[in-house]
């Protein structure tokens, strides 16, 4: 072996951890805000995609991440007709991305994407996983569960048509159910051979006899018929799920989690305390209620929205996040949920406060650099920090971390291992002057779903508190609001294990 190829060899060995290292030592983390649920004309949104660039540009926001609804009908239908009955949700007609096409979506994306370079604009998907229906058209039908959605980034135009969501169920992506295929096939041979059975009858003609054959023409017709029709019904002979079980379903939700999951995309579960009325076409009824329980019932996805504008109790200390944060660093889970800002932004309202503009519900994300690849790392890890201001470029967390005895540190959504006990650092403050009505903030600091500490005062809020913790692992997460949170701060998880 030569002497260089020796080298290039040593070289490639140890060159991955030089670069690595290096890299680590002079990132610079910095702070990016991201307006997170947008919807654009691809959906019910009332802005072009381009629209809201401009306006995305115009308000100091570095990343734009739009969600427009994938489908938006529903189906019900007689059986067995169960597939081929009345579509329709709300009484004005909405249409939604596989409507519209995906491929126009994303080209849409990548135009606006060209004429604002500075700005990361991402072409995400809200989708229903599954729904289910009770009553009966006779006596009223309810539509359940067509509010729970997620939303979906990091895809390819390809894997989005794919998504293994009721209603898109195609050929690649769904499991043939054999019954759905036999069964037509069954009455359309059976249809077949009555046209060949029949009773002979001789008839007398003068002299002679003939024989007469009669068929059943009719009804072997009708039943090929019917058996084409349902064959229609059926294709592509799967499904996801039953929308006529009459109960609450998490295995297509947790069936789209592990699909996105595998193709490497990112996964969050949309407002999971929101409650809005909608009307359905043919006089039925969407009820809308909480599902948080939905986010301890699967497992995989990345995170939640955590502030939204409705009220939300499972980001209280105690209450179902921190449930799930206690059970993954219990071994029970396989990962653990981070929060986002949902805007759900459809259009301006003038007046109607920050929630109807860009820049009210600001998610900012750490990163090293304004990209595409950071911002869905940055999401995939929970680095940074979900908030509501008014005005926007209000506050920012400038600091929450933990740092062990040993000197090894995290960030938000980070892990880190040393000795306790361990320095909890928080820097909070108004970016500029604190605006004219100033209040006290009223901060907690959580540790295991318990509040640790409590703080009420004017910003800036910064301090170091030192934690004993015992052996094994623990988190720590922050939340900073007003009363009325019209200015909320509320971090991502860091978690800490103590050999
Ligand atoms: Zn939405």
């Amino acid at each position: 072996m030569s002497i260089s190829l020796k080298r290039s060899l040593i070289l490639s060995l140890f060159f991955p951890f030089l670069c690595c290292f290096q890299g680590k030592a002079s990132t610079e983390l910095k702070q990016y805000s991201a307006a997170i649920h947008v919807h654009s004309t691809f959906s019910n949104g009332e802005h072009e995609v381009l629209e809201l660039a401009r306006f995305a540009k115009e308000r100091n926001i570095d990343v734009l991440v739009l969600t427009d609804s994938f489908l938006t009908s529903v189906t019900y239908g007689i059986w067995p007709f169960d597939r081929i009955g009345i579509r329709g949700i709300n009484k004005r007609v909405r249409l939604g991305v596989r409507d519209y096409g995906v491929g126009r979506y994303f080209e849409a994306v990548r135009e606006a994407q060209r004429q604002f370079p500075d700005l990361v604009i991402l072409p995400g998907v809200e989708v229903t996983p599954h729904y289910y229906w009770t009553g009966l058209p006779w006596t009223g039908l309810k539509l359940y569960a067509f509010d729970h959605h997620f939303i979906v980034l990091g895809l390819t135009e390809q894997q989005i048509e794919n998504l293994p969501v009721i209603g898109n169920e195609t050929w690649d992506n769904t499991e043939k159910r054999w019954t759905l295929i036999l069964v037509p096939l069954a009455l359309f041979l059976g249809g077949i051979l009555l046209l060949y059975l029949g009773s002979q009858e001789k008839i007398q003609v003068g002299k002679d006899t003939a024989v007469r054959t009669r068929r059943p023409w009719a009804l072997g017709i009708a039943i090929m018929l019917f058996a084409l029709l349902l064959a229609w019904n059926n294709y592509p002979f799967g499904k996801f799920g039953d929308p006529y079980s009459g109960r609450s379903d998490t295995v297509p939700a947790q069936g789209v989690i592990d699909y996105v999951r595998n193709q490497d995309g990112i996964l969050y579960w949309s407002y999971p305390e929101a409650v809005y009325p909608d009307v359905l076409m043919g006089g039925g009824t969407m009820v809308s209620e909480p599902h948080s329980e939905d986010l301890l019932l699967t497992d995989g996805y990345h995170g939640f929205e955590g502030i939204y504008g409705n009220r939300i109790t499972a980001t209280r200390p105690g209450k179902v996040w921190d449930m799930i944060l206690m059970r993954y660093i219990e071994g029970w889970r396989m990962t653990a949920p981070r929060v986002t800002t949902g805007i759900d932004f459809h259009y301006f309202k003038d007046p109607g406060g920050s929630w109807y503009d860009l820049n009210g519900g600001q998610t900012i994300l750490l990163m090293a650099e304004k990209s595409e690849a950071a911002v869905l790392e940055a999401l995939r890890k929970g680095s940074g920090y979900a908030t509501f201001q008014e005005p926007a470029e209000g506050l920012r967390l400038y600091d929450f971390s933990v740092e062990t005895l040993d000197g090894a540190k995290a960030l938000q959504g980070g892990e880190v291992e040393g000795q306790s006990p361990v320095q909890v650092h928080i820097h909070l403050d108004w970016v500029q002057d604190p605006p004219a009505n100033n209040k006290p903030f009223q901060l907690e600091l959580v540790r295991n779903g318990e509040v640790v500490l409590k703080v009420k005062q004017f910003l800036p809020i910064e301090f170091t508190t030192t934690e004993e913790l015992s052996s094994g692992p623990h988190y720590f997460r922050m939340r900073a609001a007003w009363p009325r949170k019209i200015y909320d701060v509320l971090s991502n998880p860091i978690f800490v294990n103590v050999p």
